[in-house]
C-alpha cells in the first residue's frame, strides 16, 4: 500500500471538525461550510496549541482573550447572509481566525481591535496566508470605523451591554448586524436588520462572549 502524503495534516481533522460540529448542529450555508474547510484554524492559536485548535471549545489567546468556539462563528457568519459582494465590519479581531472566514466570504473586510498586539500578530498570520482582501486597525470598535461606512454586514466579537448606535448608523440599507447584547453573565445573540431606514432586532438564543470594552460598550 502506498502511503498518501497529506501536505495539510490537520486537514482531516478540520474536515470533521465541519461534519461533527457545524453540519450537525445545524448550519446549512454551504459557502459558510466550504470556508470553514478552507481556514486553518492552527495557525491562528500558539504553535503549543495546534492540535487543540479543532476542538469544540473556545481557546485562550493573548491579552486574556479568547478565540471562539468553531461552531459559534459558523452560526454568527450564517446569521450574517454575507454576499461575495459585500464590505464587511469587523469588531473584534481577537486571533483573526474568523476575519479569514469573513475574507473568504466577502469582498472586503475591515475588522478593528482594542489590543494592538492582538490586530499586529492577526494582520500577519492574514497576510501570511494571503489574504489581500483585509485591513485590521487598532481601537475601539465600538464606535464602528466611520471612515469605511457604510457596511452591508456589521460582526461584533465581544458582548455589548446594548445595541451601540453608531455601528446601526453605520449598516448600509439592508444590512445585517450581528452581535452579542447582554450582561458578563447572560447574553444574546441578536440581529439587527436595517429596513427603509429603521433597525429591527431579533434575539436568537444564549451565548457567552467577553465583554465589548469601549466607548458603547462597557466602560473601563
Ligand atoms: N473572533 C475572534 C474572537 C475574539 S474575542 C477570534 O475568533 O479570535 C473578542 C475580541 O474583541 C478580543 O480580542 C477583545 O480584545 C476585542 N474587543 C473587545 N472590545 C473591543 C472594542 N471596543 N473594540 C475592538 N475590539 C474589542
Amino acid at each position: 500500500m502506498n502511503a498518501v502524503l497529506n501536505p495539510d495534516p490537520y486537514a482531516d481533522l478540520r474536515r470533521r471538525m465541519v461534519q461533527k460540529q457545524i453540519v450537525a448542529r445545524g448550519v446549512r450555508d454551504q459557502r459558510v461550510l466550504a470556508a470553514f474547510e478552507r481556514v486553518p484554524r492552527h495557525d491562528f492559536v500558539a504553535p503549543y496549541r495546534a492540535a487543540e485548535a479543532y476542538e469544540d471549545h473556545p481557546i485562550i489567546i493573548g491579552e486574556n482573550q479568547t478565540i471562539s468556539q468553531p461552531y459559534m462563528v459558523a452560526s454568527m457568519l450564517e446569521h450574517c447572509a454575507i454576499r461575495p459582494t459585500d464590505v464587511i465590519l469587523e469588531v473584534g479581531t481577537g486571533s483573526g481566525y474568523q476575519t479569514a472566514l469573513l475574507a473568504e466570504l466577502a469582498a472586503e473586510v475591515f475588522s478593528i481591535e482594542r489590543f494592538a498586539s492582538l490586530a499586529e500578530s492577526a494582520q500577519r498570520i492574514l497576510a501570511h496566508l494571503n489574504y489581500a482582501n483585509v485591513v485590521v486597525s487598532t481601537g475601539d470598535g465600538s464606535l464602528g470605523l466611520p471612515s469605511a461606512a457604510p457596511f452591508d454586514v456589521i460582526l461584533v466579537a465581544a458582548a455589548a451591554p446594548s445595541i451601540p448606535e453608531p455601528l446601526v448608523a453605520q449598516l448600509r440599507e439592508g444590512g445585517r448586524l450581528v452581535l452579542p447584547v447582554g450582561a458578563e453573565n447572560e447574553q444574546f445573540l441578536s440581529v439587527v436588520r436595517k429596513v427603509n431606514g429603521v433597525p429591527y432586532s431579533e434575539r436568537l438564543y444564549g451565548c457567552k462572549f467577553v465583554p465589548l470594552i469601549g466607548a458603547h460598550g462597557i466602560p473601563h
